[in-house]
C-alpha cells in the first residue's frame, strides 16, 4: 500500500506533520509495511489534511481522505492498511456514512479542470528529482537542446502562451526580443513575488513540482542565449524557497545545471534571491532594483528589461506558471497548447479561489470557462444557502464584479472588458453579507501601504482615497465624496508610473460602478 500525504504549506498548516508521523508510527507499532508517501499540494485545501490511499490488494482504486487528523490516520492504518476496509464510517463516525468511497479519479472536480501546470501537483514528492523524471520531467529540455534557439522562440511565439503574472504579454515576443539582443551575459529571471491577498499559487507550485518551474528556466534560457538565471522569491516563503534550494542542488548532481548540460554546450546557474516581502517588487524594474541593493522602486520604461535590464544586461522576466507552461508546450506542441482555452487566450489559467466559496483550494482551468463555472460546479458555490454578491478577481489590482458578470467567460480580454483583470490569478469570492464598500477599503488599505511613494498620485492620492473610505465606513462621510472618491480615483490612475499606482483604484471604481447604491447607503445613513 500507498499513503500519499500532501505536504505543501496548507497541509502542514492543517497538522500534515502529525499525520504523517501518527502513520508511520502505527504501521510501525503493528508491524505493517506500507509506503508513506509526501507529495505537494492537489489544490483541495479545504480539505487538508488530505490523504490518498492505494491499496492494491484491497481491490480499491486510489482513495481521498479529507481532514485526517493523528487519531484517523491510526484508524485507516487499522481498518483499511491492515483490515482492507476502507469505509468512511470507521474515519469520521456515523453521521458521515458513506456507501460511494470517493476514488480520486472520479472526484467531480477534476473532470472539470484541465491540469497543466499542476499536473504533476500532489502526485511526485518535490524533494526528490527522480520522481519528476519518471513522470517525464526534463523531456522538454532534452527536446529544446536538440533544437535551434529560433525554433523554441517560434514555438512559444505560435503557442500563444501569454504572461501569466498579470499583464498577458505574450511570452514569444519577448523571448524574441532578448534572443535578438547581441550581449554575452543575458540572464533570466523567475518572478516568484507573489503577494496579493488570497493568492497562493505561485508558493503552492514552488512546494509541489520545482523542477516543472526550473525547467521552464533553463528552456527559456536555452532559447534566449542566457548563461544566469535568478529565482525571486519571497523571503516569507521558506517551504519553497527549501524546496527549491534541494532542487536546484539534484539538478545539479544530474548535469542538468552547470557546465555542458547533458553534454552540450550550453551551460546555466541558477540562483535563489529572496525578497523582503515588498509587493512593488513583482514589478520588473522594482525587482531588478530590489535584486541590485537599491529600494524596490519601479522606473520609467524604455529601456526595457529584455534590452537593459540588471546590471544593464538583457533580462528576460516571466512570472513562475508562464516558465510552467514551457515544458509541457515543449514535449506536446504549440497546437497541442492552441487547442486548449480560447483563440486570444490559449491555455489554462491557474486560480487561487478563497472567500465565500464551499470548496477553496488551487484550481486549473481552461481558459473560457465561466465564472459560474469555477465558482459554483468546480468550488460548489456559496456556504450556508447564502447568495452571491461579487467576486473580486486580479487581487488589490482588480475589479469587483456582480452577479450579472458570472457567465464572463475567464480569460484575459473578457476579464478587462468587465472591468476587472486576470491578474496573477487570486479570486476572492463574496457572500450577500458582504459590505463591498468595506471589502474596496480592505484593498485600497493594502495597496496604500505598499506604495513606494515615488509618484505623488500613488504615494499621496491612495492617502485621500483611503481617508474617503474610511469617512463612508465610519459614517462621517459627506456630500460631494463619492464623486470625489471617482475623479480622484481617476487622477491616480492617470498619475502614477507603475502597475501598483495605475491598477490600485480598480476594486473602488469596479465597486462605484457596480455597487453605487451601497456606498450610497453609507453617505445616507452614516454607516
Ligand atoms: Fe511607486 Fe506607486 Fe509610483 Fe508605482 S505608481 S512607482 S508604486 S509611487
Amino acid at each position: 500500500p500507498k499513503i500519499h500525504i500532501g505536504m505543501a504549506t496548507c497541509g502542514i498548516a492543517a497538522g500534515a506533520l502529525e499525520t504523517k508521523a501518527a502513520f508511520e508510527e502505527t504501521l510501525k507499532e503493528r508491524n505493517i509495511e506500507a509506503h508513506v508517501h509526501t507529495v505537494g499540494c492537489l489544490g483541495h485545501c479545504y480539505a487538508e489534511p488530505v490523504v490518498i490511499i492505494e491499496h492494491p490488494d484491497a481491490g480499491f482504486p486510489p482513495i481521498f481522505y479529507h481532514e485526517v487528523t493523528p487519531g484517523k490516520a491510526k484508524m485507516l492504518t487499522k481498518m483499511y492498511i491492515e483490515g482492507g476496509d476502507p469505509r468512511f464510517e470507521h474515519v469520521y463516525g456515523a453521521t458521515e456514512v458513506n456507501d460511494m468511497i470517493p476514488s480520486v479519479m472520479d472526484f467531480s472536480r477534476f473532470s472539470m479542470e484541465k491540469r497543466v501546470v499542476m499536473d504533476k501537483c500532489g502526485k511526485i514528492d518535490p524533494d526528490d528529482i527522480y520522481e519528476y523524471i519518471a513522470a517525464d520531467g526534463y523531456a522538454a529540455l532534452f527536446r529544446a537542446l536538440q533544437m535551434p534557439p529560433e525554433e523554441i522562440v517560434d514555438m512559444i511565439k505560435q503557442s500563444g502562451l501569454r504572461g501569466r503574472g498579470g499583464a498577458g504579454f505574450p511570452t514569444g515576443v519577448k523571448w524574441e526580443m532578448a534572443f535578438r539582443v547581441e550581449h554575452e551575459n543575458k540572464i533570466v529571471i523567475c518572478n516568484a513575488d507573489e503577494g496579493d491577498p488570497g493568492a497562493y499559487m505561485d508558493r503552492t507550485l514552488l512546494e509541489s513540482n520545482p523542477h516543472q518551474v526550473l525547467e521552464g528556466m533553463m528552456i527559456c534560457a536555452l532559447a534566449v542565449g542566457a548563461d544566469a538565471a535568478i529565482i525571486y522569491v519571497r523571503a516569507e516563503y521558506p517551504l519553497a524557497v527549501k524546496t527549491l534550494a534541494r532542487a536546484i542542488r539534484q539538478a545539479h548532481e544530474l548535469n542538468l545545471l552547470g557546465e555542458g548540460i547533458l553534454g552540450s554546450e550550453f551551460n546555466l546557474e541558477i540562483d535563489i534571491f529572496e525578497g523582503s516581502g515588498a509587493f512593488v517588487c513583482g514589478e520588473e524594474t522594482g525587482l531588478i532594483q530590489s535584486i541590485e541593493g537599491y529600494r524596490g522602486m519601479p522606473r520609467h520604461r524604455p529601456p526595457y528589461p529584455v534590452k537593459s535590464g540588471l546590471y544593464g544586461r538583457p533580462t528576460v522576466i516571466n512570472n513562475v506558471k508562464t516558465l510552467a507552461l514551457v515544458p509541457p508546450i515543449v514535449t506536446q506542441g504549440a497546437a497541442w497548447f492552441r487547442g486548449i482555452g480560447t483563440e486570444g487566450s490559449p491555455g489554462t489559467a491557474v486560480f487561487s479561489v478563497v472567500g465565500d466559496v464551499v470548496h477553496p483550494g488551487l484550481v486549473e482551468i481552461p481558459m473560457g470557462v465561466t465564472l459560474r463555472t469555477l465558482i459554483f460546479d468546480i468550488c460548489g458555490g456559496i456556504p450556508n444557502h447564502k447568495g452571491f454578491k461579487a467576486v473580486q478577481i486580479g487581487g488589490p489590482s482588480g475589479g469587483c464584479l456582480p452577479e450579472s458578470f458570472l457567465d464572463t467567460p475567464i480569460d484575459f480580454d473578457s476579464l478587462t472588458g468587465a472591468g476587472a483583470m486576470m491578474g496573477s490569478g487570486g479570486m476572492v469570492v463574496m457572500n450577500e453579507d458582504t459590505c463591498v464598500v468595506n471589502v474596496s477599503r480592505y484593498f485600497l488599505d493594502f495597496t496604500q501601504k505598499e506604495s513606494c511613494g515615488k509618484c505623488t498620485f500613488c504615494r499621496i492620492g491612495t492617502r485621500h482615497l483611503l481617508s474617503i473610505l474610511d469617512r463612508l465606513t465610519c459614517g462621517t462621510a459627506h456630500e460631494g465624496d463619492l464623486d470625489l472618491l471617482a475623479s480622484l480615483a481617476g487622477d491616480v490612475k492617470a498619475g502614477s508610473l507603475c502597475g501598483l499606482g495605475k491598477t490600485a483604484p480598480n476594486p473602488v471604481l469596479t465597486s462605484l460602478k457596480y455597487f453605487r447604491d451601497e456606498y450610497e447607503a453609507h453617505l445616507k445613513e452614516g454607516r
